[in-house]
């Protein structure tokens, strides 16, 4: 037995990985399973080349609990580590690694700033451990070895006679940190981290029935075995060719990453690129429930199948935040602030990648199947109308595909809009008057009217509406937006139907007298005037502009 002292500046490194990441300590677990993972993946690989003249297999990583003597297993049949190599990665590269970590993070790690998940690695393990073991046996010819360290900078280094490739991890589990002993508690983290990492991860057993074999008896019973309780899928759906991929194989996914959602989403987007950064992942339109707020199934990080966050903000731009699905990018950095992503040039790219992908697939669905594309709007309207004012890149892909419903169902893109109102529905000055309604049931009898009169009148009726009519028409200098209970409808240039009223003019001038006795006559007006061909008797209408400047005011400004 050789004994050793780790080469640190930081006298006791232990205590201060525990302290400074404090609320983080289950993601050893992700750790120490991903190193299992890298060591398999790159046995796959040298035995693919033929460097390592050893049979691949089928290798499992395997997580156990033993509860008894209050240990954590964590197995794999990788590459393995020579005592040479346990000495150089684990006692040099581990620990500079977590060395290296807390002298960037010492002062900061406790900043709200920093993004919950770090690549701390293998002395993650001393978060939750008072002791750990590394069994290692490597695929060259070489003895096995067990390295020991209690936490203490001090470690041991012996012989082993472990025979099987790879290597076990022991965890004595610590006191304060019992549950990681517990089969709920392990199995939660196991579906958050690694739920589709590359290599099977097998915890535990269960039942599997047999399948009744064609030739059964008449008194057949069901057969029981026990198999391993595999609970990660290694080939999810966002690594293979969209080519490769039904309809149907999308949705199951879709189900697969949410199990509790039972509504099935409006349609995906696959991500894939290799230039100039890496990136792929799936995003899906949820049918959105009427209180955005209570969203809980988001977006979720993976860097290289590893769940990283659910927390995406700053890499997929706002506005999509409210989509579901997944992102995975190696070249996302992970162990910095929020300010700093969003100031990364590669972030940047990333998200502006990610608004192309979806302007454009948005725009092929619209060409495709207009029809079926009309009968999503209501569901996507509000992620398409909140990204043309937060998204300028957006803003100038959206005119393709962007609709403008009718009240009665019709739905015109802003170019076949303009082309409808041409005739019928300007203003003294010439511009297009767009009449809108906002509440088809509050204005119900102005649409009528405006109807009577065959002007078009759309329903645009998302809480953003106004502001976006404002970008409108900023943005289009011969369109005029007025709501259908504004003044604005008696100005429009296409009367040319006489009008002859019921009441003559004295009693006109009584009725006006009382009306505005009880509307205040500074905001709104009577007409009675032009009311004599319509279905109602009278209008009391406010000028847009004095709506407009109340809605801001109530909605706080801009
Ligand atoms: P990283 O994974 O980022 O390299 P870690 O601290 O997690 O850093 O691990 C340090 C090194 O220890 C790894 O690079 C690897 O060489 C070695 N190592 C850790 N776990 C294993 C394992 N299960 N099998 C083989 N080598 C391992
Ligand atoms: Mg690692």
């Amino acid at each position: 037995m050789t004994t050793g002292k780790i080469n640190v500046s930081v006298e006791n490194i232990f205590p201060l990985i525990k302290k400074f990441l404090y609320s983080d300590h289950e993601i050893f677990l992700r750790e120490l399973v991903s190193n299992a993972t890298d060591a398999t993946l790159k046995l796959k690989h040298l035995t693919s080349i033929g460097e390592a003249n050893v049979e691949y297999g089928n290798p499992v990583i395997e997580v156990k609990i033993d509860k008894e003597g209050k240990k954590l297993h964590i197995t794999d049949q990788g590459i393995g580590m020579t005592a040479e190599e346990v000495d150089k990665y684990i006692n040099e590269v581990a620990f500079s690694g977590a060395e290296e970590f807390l002298e960037k993070y010492k002062d900061s790690a406790k900043d709200s700033g920093i993004i919950g998940h770090f690549g701390l690695g293998f002395y993650s393990a001393f978060m939750v451990a008072e002791k750990v073991e590394i069994i290692t046996k490597s695929y060259k010819e070489e003895p096995a070895v067990h390295w020991t360290c209690d936490g203490s900078p001090e470690f041991t280094l012996e012989p082993s006679d472990k025979t099987a490739r790879g290597t076990e991890i022991i965890l004595h589990i610590a006191e304060d940190s019992t549950e990681f002993l517990e089969e709920g508690r392990i199995r939660e983290l196991l579906t958050k981290y690694n739920k589709f990492m590359p290599v099977p991860i097998k915890f535990g057993t269960r039942k599997e029935t047999l399948p009744k074999p064609e030739d059964a008896p008449e008194d057949y019973k069901a057969e029981e075995i026990e198999v391993d309780n595999i609970i990660n899928n290694p080939n999810p759906a966002w690594t293979k060719q969209p080519s490769d991929l039904t309809d149907e194989d999308y949705k199951a996914f879709y189900h697969e990453l949410y199990p509790m959602q039972f509504e099935e989403p409006l349609f995906n987007i696959h991500l894939n690129v290799d230039y100039p950064f890496n990136l792929t992942g799936i995003l899906y339109f949820p049918k959105l429930s009427a209180d955005l707020q209570v969203q809980k199934d988001k977006i979720q990080l993976y860097q290289n199948q590893v769940f990283v966050t659910d927390n995406v903000e700053g890499i997929v731009p706002e506005f999509l935040t409210m989509l579901r699905g997944v992102i995975d990018s190696p070249d996302i950095p992970l162990n910095v602030s929020r300010s700093y992503l969003q100031a990364d040039g590669n972030v940047k790219k990333i998200s502006n990648y990610i608004t192309r992908k979806v302007a454009d697939k948005l725009k092929s669905l619209f060409n495709e199947n207009r029809e079926d594309f009309q009968k999503k709007w209501d569901d996507i309207k509000i992620v398409l109308e909140y990204g043309m004012l937060s998204e300028p890149k957006f803003y100038e892909k959206a005119g393709a595909f962007t609709l403008y419903p009718t009240t009665d169902g019709k739905y015109y893109t802003l170019e076949e809009l303009k082309e409808a109102l041409k005739d019928k529905q300007t203003d003294k000055d010439g511009k297009l008057v767009v009449l809108y309604a906002s509440n088809k049931e509050e204005q119900h009898s102005y649409i009528a009217d405006a109807k009577e009169k065959e002007y078009e009148v759309l329903l645009l009726d998302s809480p953003i509406v106004s502001h976006l009519i404002q970008k409108l028409e900023a943005d289009n200098e011969n369109l005029t937006f007025a709501r259908v209970d504004a003044d604005s409808l008696d100005k429009l240039i296409n009367k040319d139907e006489e009008q002859i009223s019921k009441l003559n003019d004295e009693e006109k001038e009584k009725l006006k007298t009382q009306l505005e006795e009880i509307v205040p006559k500074q905001t709104y007006t009577v007409q009675l005037e032009a009311m004599d061909s319509s279905a109602t008797p009278f209008r009391i209408t406010q000028p847009e502009f004095m709506r407009r400047m109340k809605e801001m005011s109530q909605s706080g400004g801009g």
